[in-house]
C-alpha cells in the first residue's frame, strides 16, 4: 500500500509577503533591459527580417525537385524507390510505359504531401538515378489550402535542372 508523504512549504518571507521589494526588484531588472537595448542595441542579436534574409547552410534540404534528362524528359524512371523509403509515405508516383526498352517507365504523376514530409532527405539518397533533390535552397511557402501544399510533377520539374550524373536511370 502506497505510503503518503506530507510535505511542508517554505512560508514566504516578511519581504515576499509586501510584495512592493519584489516588484521593484522586476521594475530594476526590467528597466535595466530596456535601457540596454535602447542604447546598447548593436549588441542583441536581431535579425532585421524580411529585409535580411538568413543565408541557409549549403546542406539545407529544401523543397524537392525533379531533374530532366539532356532531351528535357523527366529523368524519374518509375522505381517506388523514393516512396519506400520515405518515412512518411507522403510520395505517391502513377507509372507508365515509356515504350523504350532502354527505360522502360516513367512517372505519369509524381506528388508530395509537403504538409506530410518531414525533410529527411531518404528520398534522395534512395533514388538511383539522381532523379530527386532537395537543394533547391527554397523551403515550402505557407498557403491556405491544403491542396498547393501538394507539389506535383510539372511544379517539381519547374524547379528542376538537367542532371549530369550517368549511373542509374541510363544518362543520354
Ligand atoms: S524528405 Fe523524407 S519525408 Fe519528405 S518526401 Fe523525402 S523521404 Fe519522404
Ligand atoms: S527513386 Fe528516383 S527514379 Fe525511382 S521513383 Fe523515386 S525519383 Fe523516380
Amino acid at each position: 500500500m502506497a505510503t503518503i508523504q506530507v510535505k511542508r512549504r517554505d512560508g514566504l518571507s516578511l519581504a515576499e509577503k509586501l510584495y512592493i521589494p519584489e516588484v521593484m526588484r522586476g521594475m530594476v531588472v526590467t528597466t535595466r533591459q530596456l535601457v540596454k537595448n535602447v542604447f546598447g542595441h548593436q549588441d542583441i542579436a536581431t535579425r532585421q527580417y524580411p529585409e535580411v534574409k538568413k543565408a541557409y547552410p549549403e546542406r539545407f534540404r529544401g523543397r524537392h525537385r525533379l531533374t530532366w534528362r539532356d532531351d528535357g524528359s523527366v529523368r524519374c524512371v518509375a522505381c517506388m524507390l523514393c516512396s519506400t523509403a520515405c518515412p512518411a509515405n507522403c510520395i505517391h508516383i502513377v507509372a507508365g510505359d515509356r515504350g523504350d526498352e532502354k527505360i522502360e517507365k516513367y512517372p505519369v504523376s509524381f506528388e508530395i504531401d509537403l504538409l506530410v514530409c518531414v525533410y529527411c532527405g531518404m528520398c534522395v539518397e534512395a533514388c538511383p538515378c539522381d532523379a530527386i533533390r532537395m537543394d533547391t535552397g527554397t523551403h515550402p511557402m505557407p498557403s491556405f489550402s491544403r491542396d498547393k501544399q501538394r507539389i506535383r510533377k510539372v511544379q517539381l520539374l519547374e524547379e528542376g535542372l538537367p542532371s549530369t550524373a550517368r549511373q542509374g536511370g541510363l544518362g543520354t
